[in-house]
């Protein structure tokens, strides 16, 4: 094996001379950052390859819900997903709304509508869906439950750039839909992240309260927040788009191989691609089922002594961290499925450089165990 230790994810960086010229355009205008020639350029080609309308570009993803939660104007209740990053529901109880979990359903590990709808009280003002691993959720109905009750919706969709439906980006539902660009995600910016508009008029107040709320040297027209992306994320941004589609296509490979090579390794369940979707690939779920020889956490250690870091996303549930654990709504008892899965899921690693040879002894040691 190559590379020790492997991790579940690992960033694409492009071959270093490919970025220089971005930094000497950077040195010789003295552009660092607020509304550059690079973000303003990201944000067109961006949207056009996302194919939507409006996208405003932010320092990073968390800072990017809490701008999208602001520009709505949302307070009171906000129901969400127990099983996600704690990014998602850190980012309603930092702008002072009270997060209500609702169970997943047991296929998509994305909200449950039905569990949304039970949710509903005189308090709640939005509805905050994350497209998990870059599965889309139920809009459909999602967004029905929202007309009747008279609710906003916000995706989290932090995993899923490029993810498509028969209609397009899955970005262009709810009412704003917020992009992550850290790092560890598809397509990166170091950190960044993005919200996707459906107006003009939405993206200018989003491009305002990321910038203080200040409109001009004499103006101040809201209490906006510091939420900018920097120069230097925006180009290595429009460098990385020039790769991405590349890395996605061998995430996919690899993804053809785990499933091909695990398919027949009792109580292991790779869970199938929804049909009719463009998929990102970034992430490789599996489920360790009770005929399995091993625990989750049995698979998760004989990885780590290979070298090997897999992660249990996401466990444990936000729900059961202390600032949460003492809602009503996070009471197991609510959340039965999210707990299954969070108790059974392994996401193995998949990125552009991984090694064939390193995902050949993943799947050995995982199918020599079975
Ligand atoms: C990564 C992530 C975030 C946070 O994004 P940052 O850019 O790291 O702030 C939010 N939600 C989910 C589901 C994520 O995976």
């Amino acid at each position: 094996m190559s590379n020790r230790p492997i991790t579940v994810t690992q960033p694409f960086l492009p071959p270093l001379e490919e970025f220089t010229p971005y930094l000497q355009e950077i040195w010789q205008t003295h552009r660092l950052t607020n509304a550059g020639p690079f973000h303003r350029r990201l944000e067109i080609v961006l949207a056009e390859y996302l194919g939507v309308e409006h996208i405003a570009l932010l320092a990073n993803g968390t800072l990017a819900l809490m701008t999208a939660l602001k520009a709505l104007g949302l307070s009171g209740e906000i129901i969400t997903t127990p099983f996600s990053f704690v990014a998602t529901t850190h980012a309603l109880w930092w702008s002072g709304i009270t997060p209500v979990f609702a169970d997943i359903d047991p296929n998509s590990f994305n909200l449950d509508p039905k569990a949304v709808e039970a949710a509903i009280t005189s308090r709640t003002t939005a509805i905050l869906p994350v497209h998990i691993y870059g599965r889309p959720c139920d809009v459909g109905a999602i967004q029905r439950i929202a007309d009747t009750h008279g609710l906003k919706v916000i995706y989290d969709a932090a995993h899923a750039f490029a993810v498509r439906d028969s209609g397009g980006s899955i970005t262009r539902h709810g009412d704003l839909s917020v992009l992550s660009f850290h790092a560890t995600k598809v397509f990166t910016t170091f950190e960044g992240g993005a919200i996707v508009c459906p107006d003009a008029r939405t993206k200018q107040h989003v491009d305002l309260l990321k910038n203080f709320g200040v409109a001009d040297e004499v103006t101040v027209l809201a209490t906006g927040i510091n939420g900018k992306m920097n120069e230097l994320q925006a180009a290595f941004g429009l460098l990385q788009l020039q790769h991405v589609d590349a890395a996605i296509r061998r995430r996919q490979e690899i993804d053809t191989f785990y499933r091909r090579a695990l398919e027949n390794v009792p109580g292991i369940d790779c869970p199938p691609l929804p049909p009719d979707i463009v998929w990102n690939h970034a992430y490789f779920p599996i489920l360790i089922q009770p005929d399995y020889p091993l625990s989750r956490d049995g698979v998760y250690h004989r990885l780590q002594e290979l070298g090997v870091h897999a992660r249990r996303y996401f466990y444990p549930l936000i729900s059961e961290f202390p600032m949460y654990q003492d809602l009503s709504s996070a009471a197991p008892a609510n959340l039965p499925i999210a707990h299954d899965v969070a108790k059974r899921v392994l996401c193995l690693p998949i990125y552009p450089t991984l090694e064939l040879e390193d995902i050949v002894e993943i799947v050995d040691v995982i199918a020599e165990i079975g």
